[in-house]
C-alpha cells in the first residue's frame, strides 16, 4: 500500500486564500451553503454571507473569510455553481482573484 503524505506548505502551491461575496448579485438560492456550510450561510435577509472559524457571519461589504485548504474543493464548486457569479476567492497575500468572475 502506498501512503501519500503532504506537509502543509511543502509544495508552495497552496497559497493562503480568502473568499467574499458580492451580496448585490446574490440570488439567495443557497447553493454555496449546501456545498460549503462551514464557509457560507444564508442570513435572515435571504442573502449569503461568509463566515470564519468563529462561525460569525461577516456582513460588512466585501468582508472576507479564510478558505481552509480542506474546504477549497467545496468552495471552488460553490464559485462555479453560483448563479449570481458573486463568490470571489482571492490570494490573501496580494488580493489577486484566483476563482470567480474576476479570475484570470
Ligand atoms: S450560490 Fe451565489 S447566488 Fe446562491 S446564495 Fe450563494 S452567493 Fe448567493
Amino acid at each position: 500500500m502506498t501512503v501519500h503524505s503532504e506537509t502543509a506548505g511543502s509544495t508552495g502551491i497552496q497559497a493562503e486564500l480568502e473568499v467574499w461575496i458580492d451580496q448585490d448579485l446574490c440570488t439567495g438560492d443557497g447553493i454555496c451553503a449546501q456545498y460549503a456550510p462551514e464557509v457560507f450561510e444564508l442570513d435572515i435577509d435571504g442573502l449569503a454571507y461568509v463566515k470564519g472559524p468563529d462561525d460569525e457571519l461577516r456582513q460588512s461589504p466585501g468582508a472576507t473569510a479564510p478558505v481552509p485548504s480542506v474546504l477549497l474543493t467545496d468552495v471552488v464548486a460553490s464559485v462555479r455553481e453560483c448563479p449570481g457569479e458573486c463568490i470571489h476567492v482571492r490570494r490573501t497575500a496580494d488580493g489577486a482573484e484566483v476563482y470567480g468572475p474576476g479570475a484570470g
